[in-house]
């Protein structure tokens, strides 16, 4: 086995492995998988694979790979959406120019390495014109290119785009697995470990961040907080946040696709509770505000929330109009019946 640094994804490293050993690597492979997952990882060590001097690539330890790891080795770029040099801000799409520069850079030998590699970072943000660009190159790169390319939102993608890659579809950790990492690799405590592995959906990127960085879970904390208000509110508040979510997602769609998820995550927990499957609950450290919800709903009601947010995150990818659409989605959320009275002891 190689060293790949990477959990969970033995099924697509096992293939990667066979292709370099046989000299038999595609030019291209698109990096499918939800936020934090790993694409990002697994397209950096490609990179180091396949400009790796050790026996066993990636081997982590040759220069080749330390300098790729650094982000310092000049035949490995990222291509991600520009800040605009006019106003500073990021430009939304990875834009026709930029992909004319690679073009032009795929022409050239690599500088010290033995392939040039290009990683498309979320590759859905290519721009139509950047993306027919794109095209060209895919169709017949030369030998010593390898174009990555990672998404979260395949179906964003032009078909002709997709059928020129390879296709690697990394997998969430099973929820053990990814406990074993966070305790025996990370030091955490198993309770922590628990709790961030259900959080993370498995997620192991985002589950090794929130070890190093607390704000990670601050920030779903104030989340769920805005979720409790917007769920127990009035009509009024209801609108205020969708007006809110609107205007966020013209700005960082990424942003708004994860508050969702947050949204089907909590519905969905007053869901397994109602069934009486409380294993199943994935906010754990909200059980108690969970159960008392669980209590002022019908399961019919939630379970139209449920199917409801499932269908607006897929509006919202087909580019349909956001206020509008989450407007409709607020207008789905049924009231909060009133705490039940508490049986009086006989
Ligand atoms: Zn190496």
């Amino acid at each position: 086995m190689a060293p790949w640094k990477i959990h969970g994804q033995e099924h697509l490293t096992a293939t990667l492995d066979r292709g370099l050993h046989q000299g038999q690597l595609a030019h291209a492979y698109l990096l499918v998988g939800p936020p934090h997952v790993g694409k990002d990882t697994l397209a950096l060590q490609l990179a180091q694979a396949v400009n790796c001097l050790g026996e066993d690539p990636p081997c982590g330890q040759c220069t080749q790979c330390r300098r790729i790891e650094r982000g310092i080795h000049p035949d490995v770029q990222r291509i991600a959406p520009t800040q605009d040099e006019r106003t500073g801000r990021l430009h939304t799409e990875i834009r026709i120019d930029q992909v004319r520069a690679i073009e032009r850079a795929t022409a050239m030998q690599p500088y010290e390495g033995r392939y040039r590699v290009f990683i498309f970072d979320g590759a859905e943000r290519l721009s139509l014109d950047a993306a027919n660009a794109l095209l060209k190159t895919l169709e017949e790169p030369p030998a010593h290119v390898l174009l990555l390319l990672t998404t979260v939102e395949e179906e964003a993608l032009l078909s002709t785009i997709r059928s020129r890659c390879q296709r690697l579809e990394l997998r969430p950790l099973p929820e053990d697995r990814l406990v074993a990492v966070l305790t025996e690799e990370h030091g955490v405590t198993t309770e922590d470990a628990r709790l961030l592995a259900r959080v993370s959906g498995g997620n192991v990127g985002w589950a090794v961040s929130a070890v190093a960085n607390p704000k990670l879970l601050d920030e779903r904390q104030r989340r769920l907080e805005t979720l409790l208000s917007v769920v127990d509110g009035g009509l009024e508040r209801r609108f205020q946040y969708a007006q809110e979510l609107a205007q966020q997602f013209g700005r960082d769609r990424g942003a708004v696709r994860e508050e969702l998820g947050f949204w089907l995550l909590w519905w969905r927990d007053l869901l397994v509770l109602m069934q009486q499957a409380p294993d199943l609950v994935v906010n754990v450290d909200w059980r108690q505000t969970l159960e008392d919800r669980a209590r002022r709903f019908q399961s019919g009601e939630v379970a139209i929330v449920v199917r409801e947010l499932v269908a607006t995150l897929e509006r919202l990818e087909q580019n349909a109009n956001p206020r509008m659409t989450l407007d409709v989605l607020m207008l789905t959320l049924p009231a909060p019946k009133p705490v039940p009275a508490r049986q009086e002891m006989a």
